[in-house]
Order: C-alpha cells, then sequence, then structure tokens
C-alpha cells in the first residue's frame, strides 16, 4: 500500500517523492509506504486550509454538526477495518482495536456532535450593560498524535476542533498511519468539503516541527512524549500560539488494606498490560499495603501468568506485541537494568519469540519487578511497556508520598473497600485523572489531561470546544 498526503480533499504525493517504510511490528514485514513530508507539504496544506477556512467558519454550528454525523457514518461503515488496519500497525489484538479504537474513532464525532449541540450562550448581566461572550474559530489549528492509540486520539482532536469553525492540519504518527488514510478516504467519500481536513504524514522532526513552526497555525493540540512536548512547547510559546500538551506518565496504582484483592489484581493486571502497557494511563507502579503485600503479589502473578500473548489477529490474544523493534530493544534495556539495581522478576522479563507468522515480531512478556527503590530510573522514568514495578508501603501518607514522587502526574487508581478512604487518598494523588476502584473509565465529558511533566490544559467535553474557540467578550451599555 503507497499512503499519500491528503491535502486540499485530494490525494498527492510529498513534494520531494520521498516515501519511507512502515511495519507491522508483529510480523516485522513493511505493510506500507508513507511519505517523508517536509515544510513543503505543511506549506501546502496550510494554503488549503487558508482557503477553506472562510466558508467552514460561516456554516453555521449545526450544519458543522451535520458534517461531523457523516463522517461517524462513514467510518462506522468502515469500522471492522479500523480494527484491522489499527492492529496490523501497532501490533494490538484486534479484538482490542475493535472494542477500544474502532469504537472511539466513531464516537468522537458523534460525542462532540452532540456536545456542541449543547454548547450555552455566555451572558453575564451588569446593573447598566449587559456582556455577551462571541465564540469564534481559532483558525488553522495544528494536530499532532502518538502511535498508540492512531485514530482514537487523532479524533479525539479532529471533532472538536471542526465543530468549532477551525480547520485542521494534522500529522498522525509516522508509525501508524493507516487509519488517518482511511479517515481520508472517508471524507472524499462524503464529498467533505476541500482544504478544511489535510493529513500531511511524516516523521517528527520534519513534518511536525513544520507544522508548529508555522506561523499561520494558530494552536498546536499535542499528544505525545514529554521530551517531545518540550521542544514543540520551545517552539510554539514565543510565537503565542494556543497550546494543548497531553504528554507522559508513570501513574501509580494503589492497593490500600482493606481492598477487595482479586478485583485490585485484575484492576491492577488491566491497568499495567492493556495494550502491552502502551496506554498513557497505564498504572506502571503498583504499590501495596505492607500487610496484605504478599497476598496481592501471588494473586496479581496469577492473573498476568493468565493472559494470553501471541497473534494480534487471533481472537483469543489479550497482549500482541509492542510497537517496533526499537521499542523492544528500550523495554528490554529497561528490565536489564531493575535487575542491575537489584530489582527481582516475579514473573516475564524477556523477550517471547513465537511461531510463525510472528516469529521476529517484538513480542515482550508483561513483566512484575519488585524489590527496586521508589527513586530507581525503572520505578519513575515512563518505559511505556508491558513492565510493572511493585513497591509496599506502610500507610496511607507513605503511598501518597510514593506515588507523588515523579515527575509525571498524569493519572491512578485506588483500591479499597472504603470509598471515602479512597477518595482522600485520590485527592492528595498529584495526577490530573484518579480512578477509584476501577481504571480506564472514560466520560468523555470530563477534563482529562495532566499536571506536572504529563501536560499542559485539558480536553474533554467543554474543555476541548474552549480550546478551538477564542472567546471575544462584548459589552453592550444599556440605553
Ligand atoms: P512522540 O513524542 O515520539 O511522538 C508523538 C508525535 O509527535 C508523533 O506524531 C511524532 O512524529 C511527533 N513529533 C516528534 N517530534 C516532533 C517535533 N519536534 N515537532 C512536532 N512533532 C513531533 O511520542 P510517541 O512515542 O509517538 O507516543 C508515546 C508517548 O505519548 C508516551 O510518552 C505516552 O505517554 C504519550 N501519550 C500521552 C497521552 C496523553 O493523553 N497524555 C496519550 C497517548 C500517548
Amino acid at each position: 500500500m503507497q499512503i499519500e498526503n491528503f491535502i486540499d480533499g485530494k490525494f498527492i504525493p510529498p513534494v520531494n517523492k520521498d516515501y519511507m517504510d512502515n511495519y507491522n511490528p508483529a510480523e516485522n514485514v513493511v505493510i506500507a509506504t508513507i511519505p517523508n513530508s517536509t515544510s513543503e507539504d505543511v506549506d501546502l496544506a496550510v494554503k488549503a486550509a487558508s482557503r477553506a477556512q472562510l466558508a467552514w467558519s460561516n456554516l453555521t454550528i449545526k450544519d458543522r454538526i451535520q458534517w461531523l454525523r457523516k463522517i461517524a457514518e462513514g467510518l462506522e461503515l468502515r469500522k471492522t477495518e479500523i480494527a484491522s488496519l489499527e492492529s496490523i500497525d501497532t501490533g494490538k489484538p484486534l479484538t482490542l482495536a475493535a472494542k477500544v479504537d474502532a469504537n472511539r474513532s466513531v464516537s468522537n464525532f458523534n460525542f462532540f456532535a452532540e456536545h456542541a449541540e449543547q454548547l450555552g450562550e455566555l451572558r453575564f448581566e451588569m446593573p447598566d450593560a449587559t456582556n455577551y461572550v462571541k465564540r469564534k474559530p481559532v483558525g488553522i489549528v495544528g494536530l499532532i498524535t502518538p502511535w498508540n492509540l492512531p485514530l482514537y486520539l487523532l479524533t479525539w482532536k479532529i471533532a472538536p476542533a471542526l465543530v468549532m469553525g477551525n480547520t485542521i492540519i494534522a500529522k498522525p504518527s509516522e508509525m501508524t498511519p493507516l487509519t488517518a488514510n482511511l479517515l481520508c478516504e472517508v471524507l472524499a467519500s462524503i464529498d467533505f468539503p476541500d482544504g478544511v481536513i489535510n493529513i500531511v504524514q511524516g516523521l517528527g522532526k520534519n513534518a511536525g516541527q513544520a507544522i508548529v513552526e508555522h506561523p499561520k497555525i494558530r494552536a498546536i493540540s499535542f499528544t505525545g512524549g514529554t521530551d517531545t512536548g518540550k521542544i514543540v512547547a520551545a517552539t510554539a510559546a514565543p510565537m503565542f500560539k494556543k497550546l494543548s500538551l497531553e504528554l507522559g506518565g508513570k501513574n501509580a496504582t494503589i492497593i490500600l488494606d482493606d481492598a477487595d484483592l482479586a478485583a485490585a489484581a485484575k484492576g491492577a493486571a488491566r491497568a499495567a498490560f492493556t495494550n502491552s502497557g502502551q496506554v498513557c494511563l497505564c498504572g506502571s507502579r503498583i504499590l501495596v499495603a505492607d500487610s496484605i503485600y504478599q497476598v496481592f503479589i501471588d494473586l496479581l502473578v496469577m492473573e498476568i501468568e493468565a493472559m494470553k500473548i501471541g497473534n494480534p489477529r487471533n481472537e483469543s490474544t489479550d497482549i500482541g506485541s509492542v510497537i517496533s523493534q526499537t521499542h523492544m530493544a528500550k523495554v528490554l534495556s529497561y528490565i536489564k537494568l531493575a535487575v542491575e539495581d537489584g530489582g527481582k522478576i516475579l514473573t516475564g522479563g524477556s523477550r517471547l519469540l513465537m511461531p510463525e507468522p510472528n516469529q521476529e515480531g517484538a513480542f515482550v512478556a508483561p513483566t512484575l519487578i519488585e524489590g527496586l527503590p521508589i527513586d530507581s530510573r525503572c520505578a519513575t522514568e515512563e518505559i511505556f511497556g508491558p513492565v510493572a514495578t511493585i513497591h509496599r508501603f506502610a500507610t496511607d501518607q507513605d503511598a501518597i508520598a510514593m506515588a507523588n514522587a515523579t515527575q509525571y502526574g498524569l493519572a491512578g487508581s485506588v483500591w479499597t473497600t472504603d470509598t471515602e478512604r479512597g477518595k482522600a487518598v485520590a485527592e492528595q494523588v498529584e495526577s490530573g485523572v484518579l480512578w477509584v476502584n476501577t481504571w480506564l473509565h472514560r466520560d468523555l465529558r470530563t477534563p482529562f489531561g495532566g499536571v506536572k511533566n504529563s501536560g499542559v490544559g485539558r480536553e474533554g467535553g467543554d474543555w476541548s470546544l474552549n480550546f478551538f474557540s477564542e472567546l471575544s467578550n462584548i459589552c453592550v451599555k444599556n440605553d
């Protein structure tokens, strides 16, 4: 398959005619070539978005909502294909891609269509004047996303940006270009207005950097690693662009001494190893109360060892490959480091060699490590793979201090049979998203995002709609 850029409603090759290979990491085979786009392609996309801006922003919000619903219908018809492309592009199980990626890619459009329908008018009365707030689009916005939930995260930005009247230059990860391309096919099939959504494929340092640097792109919504986020912020801030940064995490799963241990072990295993630990919200540090530590470990290891690792195409597979050979090497290097630092591997700990057709695939066994200091590198740096460390604590306050002892502050979960105690602990964890007795339970109206080095700003519901709008307050003196 040869992927092209989608600019001004047309599939076009990159200006430099340079393409790169795209791999299926579970089989280590090339499945597509994609444009290695440069600033010249971003320029073309910006010109198209500029031409489209006025007509798109002049549509009524009702008309734009109708377009969101049409896109959702178009994607709905191709859900099976979305799941299959996402699975071969990322190595994640097909069943997971169907349940999570394909469903959310469609529901993001339906959700923001519905949410925008309920957008209220903002008015503030004074004794002698009335203020009303006019929402305007920001203009041309740049959307940059990672590989772990490709179309899910891209549409999470595209839908609110569209409905608020912006035109879009988006760049999916160079490792997962396929479903963004499918979205473009859907746009072409429904005669979506040219130039409103432009997709530029390619590397972050070329196409991504060019988007962030472009003076006509007035907002950047970025999801990715914290180190990349620093570069994006350093480039965009002096240009006073609106910035939303959704970055890395090193989230704690806290098991209090009164937890339902069976449920907590299931929850902790799922939080640590869903999508091979490649979800920003994954609980990669498991903190367990002293008095239940040993019993809990036995249950957790049982849960982990019951997970089926294998060919992502098989329905029974729970865990597929990691995203690439390079990422596998990074994950394995952390496991080696953990052992050098005195960690004990309770389960996993190595690459898994699979039968055909996955014999060359990037499979790493779900790995649980105990005995590492809470400030060791493996317990504080984001590995973003199927590796979790487990630590014991004496009091709830110790658990909170341990949870907060990282540069990150994205998410976390607390497990207890005492809801009030769970809420008290959750409220003291320095993170943007906390769960009590559950994980990855999402209402799309709620604020989503991190504190500390996990990001700036919030996505979801009103927060997304506000980010993709400029608000003008107009104060009218009464007669
Ligand atoms: P990454 O930072 O390497 O890349 C993310 C995107 O940024 C890609 O499209 C990449 O091409 C682009 N990019 C790279 N350099 C760039 C530059 N200089 N300018 C502009 N764009 C550039 O991240 P990744 O490896 O693709 O994804 C994994 C990371 O994403 C993890 O740290 C994970 O925690 C994070 N993540 C965060 C969230 C969240 O909501 N907070 C969600 C998913 C993933």
